[in-house]
């Protein structure tokens, strides 16, 4: 691999300052780099061609301010394409907003470029409109995983973690409602954080769940995901749920962690592999003077059904604005029915099909109590078990995702895709921040597949995360783990 294309964003960073390298020569390596590899994993749906006044603005901000300059000045970013930029095409990688054209900047976007001097390489490949675990979903094509080209890069930000994992990208946004940016980054290698649920504004991310949305980082260090979230953090008044810094009370972090695991959880279904190297992280934590208290959190066996009525019910009414008379693609018919059906019916993959039923479903009358209003009460019982937890812990442990990086095709049973979510989704249920970061890999037809470990806090307690995964990075490399 390249080497400006193995290197961390802040390694990349120091090397800009030190002048070891222009923003126009490390632009033009990764871009070059990237446009390669994409032909073999496709992990970008557009590589964006230079633009050379960000470039010129970066590299004068840099000889400028030198040291003092922001530590995204000149780094190339890849955006998940279901985040608007200005007049580029943004299509959720689907039919439906194939030539759709973005009318303005997201937040994220504004605070990366204009704030910070980032620039921004591309618009990476996603399950349709973020429904699904394997990017297998995208109307235009699958994304390989850089670790071997027979399995999926996980999803749905599968395209934002296959670049970050094969260098194709310094770092990427990712978009989570259900796990989409840690499974991902567990099943690619690389790290993924989900942020507090407000911490980010959501302004100009096209909706899944609106209650469950948020966008993060994708790196490959610890260190670079704390820099890409204090970036991309922060209240914005175009959208009403973020959140100020310091709206929770403030945790300390500990040296030595209390890590919370509920074991419980572990009996439906988890690779025997990936628990043994689970265990095998967890005895480490412990020789290096954490503590390790098994807990229960007896409702969230539940969070799967629980995400997967909530998450249809709030994407069946976001995705009804797209319905051939506003947005992007349109198939007219005889009459106004026929012109909706047509255009849904073709515009709209199968999955996000079943689950704008799914969601239509619980959410109609005779049914929502049953379902949807019976999902927002576990919810809430859910949240508060975590928030009991906290009082004992300071941290839980969890795999990332039950198994490593699974073969093309191997789950076309819609369930069995849903169950990749199983330890995901309740940090989205409880607005909680989490963490994946590589605990090492796990042998399959004699090819390492790296496997994450997540880490879940308290509300606005990302800083416990990230002492968190730096401690396993620590551990990995005493290990000599390759990931
Ligand atoms: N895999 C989950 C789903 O399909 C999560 C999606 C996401 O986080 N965007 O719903």
């Amino acid at each position: 691999m390249n080497e400006l294309a193995k290197s961390s964003l802040t390694e990349i960073s120091r090397a800009l300052r030190a002048r070891d390298i222009s923003v126009r020569e490390l632009f033009n390596t990764i871009h070059t780099y990237a446009q390669q590899k994409n032909t073999d994993i496709f992990a970008y749906l557009e590589l964006f061609d230079a633009d050379e006044n960000a470039i010129a603005i970066a590299q004068k901000k840099i000889d400028d301010e030198g040291d003092n300059a922001p530590f995204l000045t000149g780094i190339p970013i890849a955006v998940k394409d279901n985040m608007l930029i200005e007049g580029k095409t943004v299509s959720a990688a689907s039919r439906m907003l194939e030539n759709y054209k973005a009318p303005y900047t997201a937040t994220v976007i504004k605070k990366l470029v204009n704030d910070n001097g980032a620039l921004i390489l591309g618009r990476t490949n996603m399950d349709e409109f973020a429904m699904g675990s394997s990017t297998e979903n995208s109307a235009f094509g699958i994304t390989k995983n850089p670790h071997d080209h027979s399995r999926v890069p996980g999803g749905s930000s599968g395209g934002s973690a296959a670049a970050v994992a094969e260098g194709a990208a310094t770092a990427a946004l990712g978009s989570d409602t259900g796990g989409s940016i840690r499974q991902p980054a567990s099943l690619c290698g690389v790290v993924g954080l989900k942020p507090t649920y407000g911490a980010v504004s959501r302004h100009g991310l096209i909706a899944m769940g609106s209650s469950l949305d948020q966008i993060g980082p994708l790196t490959k260090t610890v260190s670079d995901s704390r820099v890409l979230f204090r970036a991309i953090a922060g209240r914005d008044d175009m959208d009403a749920t973020t959140i100020p810094d310091g709206l929770y009370p403030k945790r300390s972090v500990p040296r030595n962690m209390r890590i919370g695991v509920p074991y419980h959880l572990f009996e439906n279904g988890v690779d025997k592999d990936v628990r043994a190297l689970f265990d095998v992280t967890l005895a480490s934590l412990k020789k290096e003077g954490h503590s390790i208290v098994p807990i229960t959190l007896p409702t969230s066996q539940y969070a799967l059904p629980v995400y997967y009525v909530i998450m249809p019910a709030e994407a069946s009414t976001n995705l009804s604005r797209l319905d051939g008379m506003r947005y992007g693609f349109s198939k007219p018919a005889d009459t106004l029915l026929d012109d909706y059906l047509q255009t849904r019916s073709e515009g709209f993959g199968k999955e996000v099909q079943r689950r704008i039923l799914l969601g239509t479903f619980v959410l109609s009358s005779g049914y929502i109590d049953a379902y949807y209003r019976k999902a927002l009460r576990a919810r809430a019982v859910i949240t508060d078990e975590y928030e009991k937890a906290y009082e004992q812990v300071d941290c839980i442990a969890v795999p990332t995702s039950p198994s490593p990086a699974f073969h093309f095709g191997e789950k076309s049973d819609p369930v069995s895709m849903y169950v990749e979510d199983l330890f995901t989704v309740t940090a989205n249920l409880t607005g909680m921040p989490a963490l994946s970061v590589p605990m090492g890999t796990v042998n399959r037809d004699d090819t390492p597949l790296p496997i994450g470990i997540q880490c879940t806090a308290p509300h606005q307690a990302e800083d416990i995360l990230f002492s968190f995964g730096e401690e396993v990075e620590k551990i990995r490399i005493q290990n000599q783990m390759r990931f």
